[in-house]
């Protein structure tokens, strides 16, 4: 037995994997992975895979990055962990000052949670803690996007949108305020991305009359929304939802956990706008994909409304054991020096164009309905009906056939149902590029002309991306 066959035996008698449906491991492997080099994932048996996902998007310089290495080996020796309640630590301290120095001026307050689903609970608890604390406690529902993910905990849910998920799990979710999202992908013809996301801002401006005085935030992904199959909007969209937020007296709160740290093509997708919203939550890159963290950054007119006498009980009192962990610190303020020295902006414009470029011909392909692209981000959806946009149904799984094609050719693409994406590493080569394309295009080739006989419920989630 290989090596590989080996230690996936031992995993699946013990493991239960995330986002996974584990009976489908009765035919497809799972890949234990050795070692990390770059954009490259090695496993038992010594075949590698090209980590086109960036290991589910938060790696930003490649894996076993010497230079966050060493940083987190210099950390290592110093201090490992500390409560953060009442302590704090030199990573934290310098993190949270660059942190203010990067993002959106008037960010000036960092809060700490240990994943991307806990910081927006802490963005949401914080919002309407905010309201109460100002006398407006009426003021505690969240207005959402259609398509939109948020995270797995159940308020993060509650204000996400995966039907499959939210379907099954709705009875314990929050009560959210749902408006369509100006994903560009739904235009109609000739139609401009900012005509659309300027002419869908109408729902949403009805909603905040409607509702502003019930409504503590919005929440939203800038720019892009990725879980549900990587669809994108223009910044005007961002622009006109500042200014209404503040005549409406409604919280905005970003959800830059993807979108953040150059994917979209600036450090932060709300540059884009020019916008700062109430909450920025940052995750995933944050540490350029090497230890959990994630950061609540918000203004001081929010930190204000909190600060008074103990037993007013106006504190914020939320906190997770591992709330701004020095090792997760050092790696994070490692992530950052390689952004700022190696001018990585401005470095990454060739690449996103190298990927713009090598995917062209995919335009033209007979199920490929959209290529579309922000910055290091590019999706190709794959389509039954090009004219009409039909979609494959989702049962018939067209996306893994793209997956198992890549694993076979070396390397790591894992479509969003029917949703192929590149979201690399930074570190990434013009040659990989082009190698990704062809993998791509290859299993396209293969998915879209398969014959794949499912019994097709259409009813059931007619729109429905699995992230699977
Ligand atoms: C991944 C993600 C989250 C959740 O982060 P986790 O660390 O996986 O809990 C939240 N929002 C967006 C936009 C994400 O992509």
């Amino acid at each position: 037995m290989s090596l590989n066959d080996q230690w996936m035996q031992r995993d699946l008698a013990v493991l239960w994997h995330p986002c996974t449906q584990m009976k489908d491991h009765e035919t497809l492997p799972v890949i234990p992975i050795k070692r990390g080099d770059g954009v490259w994932l090695e496993d038992f048996d010594g075949k590698r895979y090209l980590d086109a996902v960036s290991s589910w998007w938060v790696n930003a310089f490649g894996h076993a990055n010497p230079r966050i290495n060493q940083r987190i080996k210099d950390q290592l020796d110093q201090l490992e962990h500390v409560i953060l309640a009442g302590f704090g630590h030199q990573p934290v301290i310098e993190l949270s000052e660059r942190l203010v120095e990067i993002t959106p001026p008037g960010l000036n307050r960092v809060f700490y949670a240990d994943n991307g689903s806990s910081c927006i609970e802490v963005a949401l608890k914080m919002s309407y803690h905010f309201w109460r604390n100002s006398g407006k406690a009426e003021k505690k529902r969240f207005i959402t996007l259609s398509n939109s993910y948020h995270g797995e905990t159940v308020a993060a849910m509650s204000v996400g949108d995966v039907a499959l998920f939210t379907d099954t799990y709705k009875p314990l979710l929050m009560d959210t305020i749902k408006v369509p999202s100006p994903d560009c992908y739904l235009r109609p013809e000739g139609v401009s991305w900012a005509e659309h996301s300027r002419t869908m801002f109408a729902h949403m401006e009805q909603a905040l009359a409607e509702y502003h005085h019930e409504v503590a935030a919005v929440i939203v992904e800038p720019l892009l929304q990725g879980a549900c199959g990587m669809r994108m909007y223009d910044p005007i969209y961002l622009t006109l939802l500042r200014q209404a937020c503040d005549r409406y007296g409604v919280h905005l709160i970003a959800d830059e956990i993807a979108v953040g740290f150059g994917r979209t093509g600036t450090m932060f997708a709300c540059e884009q706008a020019g916008i700062t919203p109430d909450f920025m939550c940052l995750s995933k890159a944050l540490t350029g994909g090497y230890l959990p963290l994630a950061a609540c950054l918000t203004t001081d007119t929010v930190y204000q409304a909190f600060y008074d006498e103990y037993d007013t009980l106006r504190g914020f009192l939320h906190s997770h054991s591992y709330t701004g962990n020095p090792l997760a610190c050092a790696a994070a303020l490692a992530t950052l020096d390689i952004f700022r020295d190696d001018d990585v902006i401005n470095a990454n414009k060739k690449l996103a164009a190298r990927m713009a470029s090598s995917t062209a011909h995919l335009k033209d392909h007979p199920h490929i309905s959209e290529v579309r692209q922000m910055g290091m981000a590019i999706a190709m959806e794959m389509v039954q009906d090009k004219a009409s946009k039909t979609a494959f149904p989702w049962q018939e799984r067209r996306g893994l056939a793209v997956y198992q094609h890549a694993l076979s050719r070396g390397a790591l693409l894992r479509p969003l149902g029917n949703v192929v994406y590149f979201l690399p590493p930074y570190v990434i080569s013009e040659e990989q590029i082009d190698f990704l394309a062809e993998v791509a295009t290859e299993g396209i080739d293969k998915a879209t002309s398969q014959k794949v006989s499912v019994s097709v419920d259409a009813d059931l989630y007619p729109d429905f991306t699995h992230p699977g």
